[in-house]
């Protein structure tokens, strides 16, 4: 689950990213197509400008004397081209000789500052700096000189942008104005502002933008920037040759980026029914598929207990890897169950004889007071057994032991428990079964064993006393001793006899 949080937090941010520069990469793009689409446009504006004035201007040569004629032609090119918030003609000693509109009444004047000298100075056609005009108005002014036709200079006759007034950049740049928080600007090559969207601003002189800088360098690009207000913006420039002038479109990056956020969220919520469902469909299959592997360490955490076996067999491991761990858990419990019955039989049991040992009988005893069972107890001693290790050796009164093993067992009832006390002496538990009884069994085995030939040794007989639970006492170690009493009365009284607890 971690993993997928991951992974889709990191393709989050991944489409966060793309999206992102790709958004800043279009709007640099278009900002630099739009600037250089209006650097082309006000090229073509200025070139035109410059061709109505030429004519006039060829129009002029002989007729700078003629009053009349510069009124008119003044008129006729501000009227005609609606190019010009002004026309003015003025001569070669700078004083101004028409104008159009009439209302501009500085007809006479003579131009004296150097910034309203410069089409005078330059005698050639040229576009400006901005400068404040005799009758007030900051403007720059489009101008081509009128010469004669021998050749003299006769003055010039200029078109005027009123640069804080409703003019012809204004209808050319201010038509497209955006309403996202783009706009445009145009600086002269002075680094002045001459057209803003914000007209307080049209005069300044920026140093500190880097857009401008490069246009007025010459360059068409686009690039993200810090403006003079602080604001990161995406400014896309081109020059305006003709003029040397650059148009700059510029938009803020945040209202750019404004949009991505909430689309970014969109896409989270969309798609977080399909990531829940994801995340649910991992939770259960790592259920599943741990389930039957903690069922497996708790089965084999309690592994001594009887039904874990059973437990575990249960268990349903339904795939590879839990089955196999299943089957090995299984065979190893198996194994060790088998092993642990097998100590427990040989800690109970005598090598020798095959018999319950005295471990084994205390089983036994446990058992029959446990169930309240009654029983009748044998015990058995070989007589004279020294005799026989002495004439035969140790080796034969072993197989002599063994073979007195053997006759008791197959004397024995299947309930009947045989057990070897110690070196030649035996215990019979007969549960259910009277003193009388019980008596009549060792009488039985007794004569049995004296008939018998035992291999090299010959002839045996045995001595038995028997007694009952809880018929001679109800403590069972008093049921015990009465038993060994009753022995030691058998011996006493000549051997190969059965005496009873109650005979005593
Ligand atoms: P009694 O009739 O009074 O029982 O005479 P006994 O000779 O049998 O005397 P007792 O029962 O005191 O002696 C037991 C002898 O059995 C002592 C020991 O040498 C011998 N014996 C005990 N355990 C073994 C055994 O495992 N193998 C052999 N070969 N002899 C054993
Ligand atoms: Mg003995
Ligand atoms: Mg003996």
């Amino acid at each position: 689950m971690f993993s997928v949080l991951i992974t889709l937090g990191n393709s989050f941010y991944a489409t966060y990213k793309v999206q992102r520069d790709l958004l800043i990469g279009n709007t640099l793009e278009a900002n630099r197509v739009y600037a250089a689409k209006l650097a082309e446009m006000t090229d073509v504006f200025l070139k035109s400008a410059q061709d109505q004035l030429a004519y006039s201007a060829g129009q002029l040569g002989s007729k700078m004397a003629d009053d009349t004629a510069l009124m008119s032609e003044a008129q006729r090119l501000h009227r005609q081209t609606n190019s010009f918030n002004s026309v003015v003609i003025v001569n070669k000693d700078a004083v101004i000789v028409a104008t159009s509109p009439h209302t501009l009444e500085v007809k006479g004047l003579t131009l004296t500052s150097p910034r309203a000298r410069q089409s005078l100075e330059a005698q050639k056609a040229l576009i400006t700096d901005p400068f404040v005009s005799p009758a007030g108005n900051y403007l720059i002014s489009i101008s081509h000189p009128i010469i004669a036709k021998d050749g003299r200079y006769l003055g010039y006759i200029a078109g005027t942008i009123y640069l804080q007034e409703e003019n012809i950049l204004n209808r050319i740049l201010g038509t497209h104005y955006y309403h996202d928080g783009s706009y445009i600007y145009v600086a002269d090559r002075n680094k002045t502002l001459i057209y803003h969207p914000d007209k307080q601003r049209i005069g300044q002189k920026i140093s500190n933008n880097t857009a401008i800088n490069e246009v007025l360098a010459g360059t068409e690009y686009a690039l993200s920037m810090i403006n003079s207000q602080g604001i990161d913006m995406l400014a896309g420039f081109a020059p305006i040759t003709k003029s040397s002038w650059g148009v700059i479109a510029q938009r803020p990056k945040s209202s750019t980026l404004e949009g991505l956020d909430g689309h970014i969220t969109a896409v989270f919520i969309k798609s977080i029914p399909v990531v829940l469902f994801t995340l649910a469909g991992i939770w259960l299959s790592a259920i599943f598929i741990s389930r039957p592997l903690w069922q497996l360490a708790k089965g084999a955490r309690l592994m001594d207990k009887k039904e874990v076996q059973q437990d575990i067999s249960g268990i349903h491991s339904w795939y590879f890897e839990a089955a196999q761990l299943k089957r090995a858990i299984l065979k190893g419990m198996g194994l060790l169950n088998d092993r642990i019955s097998k100590l427990h039989n040989d800690s109970h049991t005598d090598a020798m004889t095959g018999l319950f040992n005295r471990r084994g009988m205390q089983q036994v005893l446990d058992s029959y007071l446990e169930e309240r069972r009654p029983f009748a107890i044998i015990t058995l001693d070989i007589d004279h057994f020294k005799r026989v290790n002495d004439t035969h050796g140790h080796d034969i009164g072993d197989k002599v032991i063994q073979a007195l093993a053997g006759l008791m067992q197959s004397h024995a009832r299947k309930e009947d428990a045989l057990c070897r006390s110690g070196g030649e002496e035996f215990m019979i538990f007969l549960p259910d079964t009277g003193l009388a009884t019980a008596f009549d069994v060792a009488e039985r085995l007794r004569l049995q064993v004296a008939e018998s030939e035992i291999s090299t040794a010959g002839s045996i007989t045995i001595s038995l006393g028997i007694a009952h639970w809880p018929g001679s006492s109800v403590v069972i170690n008093e049921v015990l001793k009465q038993a060994d009493k009753a022995l030691y009365r058998a011996k006493q009284q000549g051997r190969n006899r059965s005496i009873t607890a109650e005979q005593t």
